[in-house]
């Protein structure tokens, strides 16, 4: 396939499993995976965060830095092993007890995700975000089993779009993967994983229509996940602001 980087109006919907593996192959090393920054930030009350490196979605709305779209330019390779090093130091430093990985996509990897894991659950930090799109949790049902041993991760699980036209408007993904992030939350239901569902609602882009089909399809899953959704709105990140103007998208700033 030809990597794709940003959407434009001439994209050709990509499958995401297939960008995937392309972009594993940039990222990931045996156990190792890039990582481009670890730092503490407000968020959750004060986080150490792990900044990863590569995703198998491309939305027009991402806020991630270029290391999203080429990966093969940014970052450094680390075990499990130098990335909870890293986290911990940095977790010290700042006064926290919460650990997150956010950047682009947390789950490409998995035998490394598993291990960094492994060492969160034999130390005293109390909690691990887990920020995902829920692609691949939505098509390897093993890999949510193998999270649910651990009892530290909290997932929070992004949904991009409330249609599959829509999310491949605005993901570059092929509609047939629309339904894996719902799949992926049926999965983390049936393991009893922590989680959250979180939604980019902006009314900017998302129109009411698509909400209430979004809101109808996760009713349909379970109605806390309605009363509960994270309704998230888009940034004027630089980085933002050209994939949507490359996207032939414009928003109106500020947002009120
Ligand atoms: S918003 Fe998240 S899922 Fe979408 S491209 Fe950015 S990092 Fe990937």
């Amino acid at each position: 396939m030809k990597y794709p980087r940003f959407v434009t109006p001439d994209t050709e919907p990509f499958d995401p499993i297939a960008l995937t593996r392309e972009t594993e192959k940039i990222v990931c090393v045996g156990s190792k995976r890039k990582y481009t920054n670890f730092y503490a930030t407000g968020v959750y009350g004060g986080i150490a965060t792990a900044y990863s490196c590569g995703c198998c979605l491309r939305c027009t709305f991402c806020w991630v830095d270029w290391s999203r779209d080429f990966p093969e330019k940014f970052g450094a390779f680390y075990s499990p092993e130098e990335v909870f090093e890293r986290l911990a130091n940095v977790a010290h430093s700042y006064g926290t007890s919460k650990l997150r990985i956010s950047g682009a996509e947390p789950t490409l990897g998995k035998e490394h995700l598993l291990s960094l894991l492994e060492h969160v659950e034999n130390s005293p930090f109390k909690l691990f975000i887990l920020e995902t799109n829920g692609i691949l949790f939505g098509v390897d049902e093993d890999y949510v089993a193998k999270v649910a041993r651990f009892t530290k991760p909290h997932v929070r699980i992004s949904l991009k779009a409330g249609t599959p036209e829509d999310f491949t408007r605005k993901t570059g993904a092929i509609e047939e993967s629309f339904e894996l992030p719902f799949i992926a939350i049926e999965n983390l239901l049936k393991y009893d994983v922590s989680f959250h569902v979180a939604a980019m609602t902006d009314h900017r882009i998302m129109s009411s229509a698509e909400r209430a089909s979004l809101v109808k399809r996760l009713a349909g899953i379970d109605s806390r996940l309605v009363t509960n959704l994270e309704e998230e709105v888009v940034d004027p990140y630089p980085t933002t602001l050209k994939r949507l103007e490359y996207a032939g998208m414009k928003l109106k700033w500020p947002l009120r």
